[in-house]
């Protein structure tokens, strides 16, 4: 039997949201592996707890009670910074609702978190590198000939792939996705999920998706089902996971 290690492990996840004296319980001890080269969906109801899960994964929030680790480490207890860090250069995120800036093109979309990251000088010196990497990242989504238009001027579809541009500029591992098509109609839907398989396959890009459909599952993803905040069972065991130890850890662009 192979042995592979979990980029990320979730070790026995517990999450109460509180609100005045109401305690709202979320998940119940929630264990999970997500492995290099990954295409793993979450599947459940709406309610489940899988924007939790997912939050509590990207280090966006912190369990009440066990862990997350990332390659051996433990993230989710780790210092402010640390946890920022890897927020912005190890973990890409993307919405249902794109949060892209109104009055910016896609193009200064897509340089946002390095202009945040970058100081004065740093952007002075980079800054055409970062734009040529915005480019090319919105040509690697679809969107070579839409550099220039502003949110309003693009259709939901073309909003998740800016999005999905802006999420790849600080060369993530692992791309979160939260329900990326529920805003969607269903062709539109099926080509941002064929767009992030494609970020999987081809550029080795760990992907976790986050959805109540359980239409846009493939056969080949692994699958795991949160019912009222506990895991219900994972299609495919760890150990039947294939070439993963062999594909690059970083994305090609
Ligand atoms: P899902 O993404 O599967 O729809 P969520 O993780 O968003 O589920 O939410 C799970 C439960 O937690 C829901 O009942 C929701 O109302 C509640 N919840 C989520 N976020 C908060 C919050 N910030 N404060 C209080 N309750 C919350
Ligand atoms: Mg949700």
């Amino acid at each position: 039997m192979t042995h592979v290690f979990p980029l990320l492990a979730v070790r026995g996840l517990h999450k109460a949201y509180r609100q005045h004296q109401l305690t709202v319980p979320v998940l119940h001890g929630v264990d999970l592996d997500v492995y290099n080269g990954d295409f793993l969906c979450i599947l459940g109801a709406s309610g489940s707890g899988k924007s939790t899960l997912l939050h509590l994964m990207g280090t966006l929030d912190q369990p009440d009670q066990g862990s997350v680790l990332l390659d051996g480490e433990r993230i989710d207890n780790a210092p402010g910074p640390r946890r920022d860090k890897l927020r912005n250069a190890t973990f890409g995120f993307i919405f249902q609702f794109y949060h892209l800036l109104p009055e910016l093109t896609a193009l200064e979309n897509v340089l946002v978190p390095p202009m945040i990251e970058a100081s004065i000088l740093g952007w002075f010196w980079q800054g055409s590198a970062y734009r040529k990497r915005a480019t090319e990242l919105l040509e690697r989504v679809g969107l070579g000939h839409r550099l220039h238009h502003k949110p309003r001027e693009l259709s939901g579809g073309e909003m998740q792939r800016v999005a999905i541009a802006r999420a790849l500029m600080g060369q993530p591992r692992v791309l979160f996705a939260d329900e990326p098509t529920g805003n969607l109609d269903e062709e539109k839907g099926e080509e941002i999920v064929g767009l992030l398989r494609d970020l999987n396959r081809r550029d080795a890009l760990t992907m976790i998706m986050v959805t109540h459909n359980r239409d846009l599952v493939a056969p080949t993803d692994r699958v795991v089902r949160l019912v009222k905040g506990r895991v219900e069972g994972a299609s495919t065991p760890p150990a039947e996971q294939p070439t993963v130890l062999e594909m690059p850890r970083r994305m090609a662009l």
